[in-house]
């Protein structure tokens, strides 16, 4: 069951971040992040994602004037150990020189839990991450996966308000970072906690964030659902680094877009020639004789759950359709394309 809604409300006003050697990391800030939402940052390597993260925590503070919030509390100036936060990195950065239970301890040692106390809690994290027959475990005889199943317990463990997490699935292989994904979201959710998770990967960001906020040279470009960001990206930066987008150019004319290998209705303002996008699956495939676009198959990939095709001859340049058709295309095959108007974005810049 989900407790969404129960944790702490990150609140960020005006945060900019210059380093002493002049780097300005973050670009005036401003975001809202709901008690028990899991936002998502994602951006290029150096973009900032880390340093946001670092602001947060506690560990930076953002230049003069940027204020950071959690609830109605003003937290800009509170070291980190009075913030009551939780963090997870890439690296794991467990202590070698304990084992699994020692970790998962540790926080609560420092808080000065008493020993029964902290003993119960360590037993509810081991069974919550399933890892209870690693109890005894050094960290050094632990796979990947595992580590960061202590880090999380380990983080998880002392109730933080707010749970920050810093590519934590980085250095896994592909299969185990599609499942510990899959549990970190479920468990996020179950626990009903505040959490940031900083991400180069959009894969991840689409599947783990409620919402998604994408960072450009350390500016917040775009905020807002995965389908929003992925379906109504802001601008050409959010649309190029999400996906693959195809753009083409056309003429509008008489209510139709025209395109070299055929027309579609027009639906949205404008006439002359225009710039459009659209996903490689929001064009369907259809025998050429019964669609209103035509092009030519270049090239194929078989990706396993869909084909992505490269089609010339549509529009100005190649463009990209997906399909899930099992079937397999030939080098030059004629096809139709359908697009719907609708699917057709503009780009304000
Ligand atoms: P990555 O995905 O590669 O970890 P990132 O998006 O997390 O990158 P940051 O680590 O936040 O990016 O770095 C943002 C910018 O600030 C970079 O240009 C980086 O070189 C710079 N930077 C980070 N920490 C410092 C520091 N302590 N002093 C000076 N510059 C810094």
């Amino acid at each position: 069951m989900s407790a969404r809604g129960s944790g702490t409300a990150i609140r960020l006003a005006d945060c900019s971040k210059t380093f002493p050697n002049g780097t300005r990391a973050l670009e005036r800030i401003t975001l809202e992040m709901r008690g028990g939402e899991t936002v998502v940052f994602l951006g290029p390597s150096g973009c900032g994602k880390t340093t946001l993260l670092r602001v947060i925590a506690g560990l930076e503070s953002p230049d003069p004037g940027g204020r950071v919030f959690f609830d109605d509390e003003d937290v800009t100036v509170l070291p980190i150990e009075r913030r009551n936060v939780g963090m997870v990195f890439q690296s794991y950065a467990l202590f070698p020189n304990m084992n699994v239970e020692e970790n998962i301890a540790y926080g609560l040692k420092i808080h000065g839990a008493p020993q029964a106390q902290r003993a119960k809690r360590v037993d509810e994290m081991l069974q919550m991450m399933q890892i209870g027959e690693l109890r005894e475990r050094r960290i050094t005889q632990l796979s990947g996966g595992q580590r960061q199943r202590v880090a999380l317990a380990r983080a998880i463990a002392v109730q933080p308000r707010v749970l920050l997490l810093d590519e934590p699935l980085t250095a896994l292989d592909a299969l185990l970072r599609e499942r510990l994904r899959i549990e970190i979201d479920v468990l996020l959710h179950s626990l009903g906690i505040t959490a940031a998770y900083v991400t180069h990967d959009q894969g991840e960001a689409m599947a783990i964030g409620d919402r998604v906020a994408v960072v450009d040279r350390g500016a917040i470009v775009q905020v807002g659902t995965p389908r929003e960001i992925y379906y109504k990206p802001a601008n050409a930066f959010v649309a190029d680094f999400i996906g693959t987008m195809n753009r083409v150019r056309g003429t509008v004319r008489d209510g139709f877009l025209e395109l070299p290998g055929g027309r579609i209705p027009w639906i949205q303002c404008g006439e002359g020639t225009v710039e459009v996008l659209f996903r490689p699956n929001d064009a369907r495939i259809m025998p050429p004789g019964e669609a209103a676009l035509r092009g030519e198959v270049v090239q194929q990939f078989f990706l396993g759950d869909r084909t992505r095709l490269h089609v010339a001859g549509v529009a100005d340049r190649m463009v990209v359709v997906e399909t899930t058709e099992h079937r397999e295309f030939k080098v030059a095959e004629r096809i139709g394309l359908l697009i719907e108007p609708d699917t057709l974005l503009r780009l304000k810049d």
